[in-house]
């Protein structure tokens, strides 16, 4: 699938549309679900324009990937998911395609936490 950049988050990275920002660096910038699903949902996207986690994982340059998780683990200390600093644990998801019932066609990543997530795989 071609990436369409007409899509809501890269109006976001454009600055057309408003967004709650947690964190930001040169790659990725992360920010509060609109509809969140548990106490803390975040999500994070690459400022490139891949369409799901196969194109970024496949194409994103080494430094985007890198620069991508580290933001990942930046928000996850920020809003208290560190299992190493006593957080009771997170759930890190990526939806892709119609399948996985992706709704937004630029990659991102949700990381929720907060309270029990129960399982998600029956
Ligand atoms: P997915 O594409 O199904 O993985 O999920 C897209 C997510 O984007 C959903 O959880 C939506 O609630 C969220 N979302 C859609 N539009 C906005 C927005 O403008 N700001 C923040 N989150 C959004």
């Amino acid at each position: 699938m071609a990436y369409d950049d007409s899509n809501i988050f890269a109006r976001i990275l454009r600055g057309e549309i408003p967004n709650d920002t947690v964190a930001e660096n040169e790659h990725a910038l992360a920010f509060r679900d609109i509809r969140p699903q548990a106490p803390i949902h975040v999500l994070v996207i690459p400022k490139g324009a891949y369409v799901s986690y196969d194109d970024f994982a496949a194409n994103a340059p080494d430094a985007e990937i890198v620069g991508f998780h580290r933001l990942v683990a930046q928000v996850a200390r920020s809003e208290g998911l560190m299992l190493a600093e006593g957080s009771a644990g997170f759930r890190a998801i990526t939806n892709a395609g119609d399948d996985g019932v992706q709704e937004v066609p630029h990659f991102h990543l949700h990381l929720l936490g907060g309270r029990p997530l129960g399982r998600m795989l029956a």
